[in-house]
């Protein structure tokens, strides 16, 4: 399941968390599989570093921000009149690992291939993230990496998905928690949680000590009468606790963290936990390995290459924003999922591409194409109902290139409502026989 979904702005605190990656120093020599230029992650004006851009739901702010590519060019030039004014460094010769942003990410998305296509986290304590990718370990390398997955995430050449949850000090981010349970009373740690019996002859409650005896055995405080058989005589209803510094008896205790890096306390249910994330490499990451470059010229941000497909998280955002149009003003608005089977692998490419041209050919202008996921194609068709989106998706499913195997299936999308366009898509293409 997805966690962080492209279209939602990242949390809070991610963001903060990024600000402070933002602020470490990189350091000149990174010892990383993946090289990494110092200070390569400056943002451009006006933009932090780790700044995930329009937030991917919104086509239409991404279309507007057509300074990007211009500074991204800027920097793809190793010259050195391309070192940002006031830098009172003096030029350097461009060192192995002094590669231009766009070239260190596409190492990192090179990667993600070789590895089999998808990346998890590695556990890594010592540093400040907890966690890492690769093997990479430097503070300064692990943040240009996390600025970097998070761009070709918010930019559909990586998928972003949920791996799990880190538990943070909200004071100073550190993940050294100590989570344990203490006295509701006077917060101390030092608490015994024991057995509460119930004895049925008498009906008293008791926690087990109070049933103790010198000789052995177990006596019912309150009648005298013997313990024997548990079941049968009495049962455990459950268990109390004893607070060992103040006296106090209690149910449940209280959860509570403590931060190892800075002594702050919080309450189990006010700390705060960042989500971690696994990410595989998309079709457009794989089209830009292909390429040898990502498309991130102005005219390419918001399509896959030069197909005529909309992005993952451009075209999601297109969805919701017809379906807050239908909602509010009830026009008609469909959605059909096209799930390609190609015939062989290494025809696989070409044979979808033939595909999306006839597709796009038989489409009106105002119908527009979006990429899902590697097999999975989107067809948003304004003011159609259901009835009529299936009369095209019948049309479409009869297209076929010429001397292809290509196997299509779809279906319409049932009706959504805005935020939850993903999860029907998802259900439609798991009563598809997928997913
Ligand atoms: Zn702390
Ligand atoms: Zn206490
Ligand atoms: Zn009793």
């Amino acid at each position: 399941m997805i966690d962080i979904v492209p279209g939602k702005p990242s949390r809070p605190g991610a963001s903060r968390q990024g600000e402070r990656r933002a602020q470490t120093p990189r350091p000149a020599t990174i010892p990383s599989p993946i090289p990494v230029r110092p200070g390569a992650s400056r943002p451009p004006p006006g933009r932090s570093a780790t700044d995930p851009g329009p937030p991917p739901g919104r086509a239409g702010e991404a279309a507007t921000r057509s300074d990007e590519p211009a500074a991204e060019g800027r920097r793809r030039s190793p010259s050195p009149a391309a070192a940002p004014a006031g830098d009172s460094h003096p030029p350097r010769a461009p060192a192995p690992s002094d590669l231009p942003i766009d070239e260190r990410r596409l190492g990192v998305l090179r990667q993600v291939a070789r590895d089999g296509g998808t990346l998890e986290p590695r556990w890594a304590p010592l540093l400040a993230t907890g966690y890492s990718y690769f093997d990479i370990a430097e503070p300064g390398a692990v943040a240009a990496l996390f600025d970097d997955l998070a761009y070709l995430a918010d930019r559909d050449y990586l998928r972003r998905e949920h791996f799990d949850r880190l538990v943070q000090c909200g004071r100073c981010a550190s993940h050294h928690i100590n989570v344990r349970e203490v006295c509701g009373v006077c917060r101390s740690s030092n608490i015994e949680g024991s057995a509460l019996l119930h004895h049925f002859r008498c009906g008293y409650v008791g926690a087990v000590e109070r049933f103790e005896t010198t000789q052995g055995g177990r006596v019912c405080p309150k009648c005298d009468g013997r313990l024997q058989f548990l079941g049968t005589d009495h049962e455990v209803v459950g268990e109390t606790f004893e607070c060992r510094t103040c006296g106090a008896s209690f149910d449940e205790p209280d959860v509570e963290g403590v931060c190892l890096s800075c002594g702050q306390k919080a309450p189990g249910d006010s700390l705060s936990f960042t989500p971690v994330h696994s990410f595989s490499i998309t079709s457009l990451g794989r089209s830009a390995l292909r390429s040898g470059r990502l498309f991130d010229l102005e005219n390419e941000q918001l399509t896959e290459g030069a197909l005529p497909l909309y992005r993952r998280s451009v075209f999601l955002g297109m969805a919701r924003d017809e379906l807050r149009k239908q909602q509010r003003y009830g026009i008609a608005f469909s959605l059909l999922v096209l799930s390609l089977t190609p015939s062989d692998p290494d025809t696989a490419v070409r044979e979808e591409h033939q595909f999306v041209a006839l597709v796009r050919d038989t489409l009106r202008l105002v119908d527009q194409l979006g990429r899902y996921d590697e097999r999975t194609v989107l067809v948003s068709l304004p003011a159609t109902d259901a009835a009529g989106a299936q009369i095209v998706l019948d049309r479409l499913l009869a297209l076929r290139p010429p001397g292809s195997g290509l196997t299509v299936d779809g279906t319409v999308v049932a009706t959504a409502a805005p935020d939850q366009v993903e999860q029907a898509v998802m259900t439609a293409l798991a009563q598809r026989g997928r997913q």
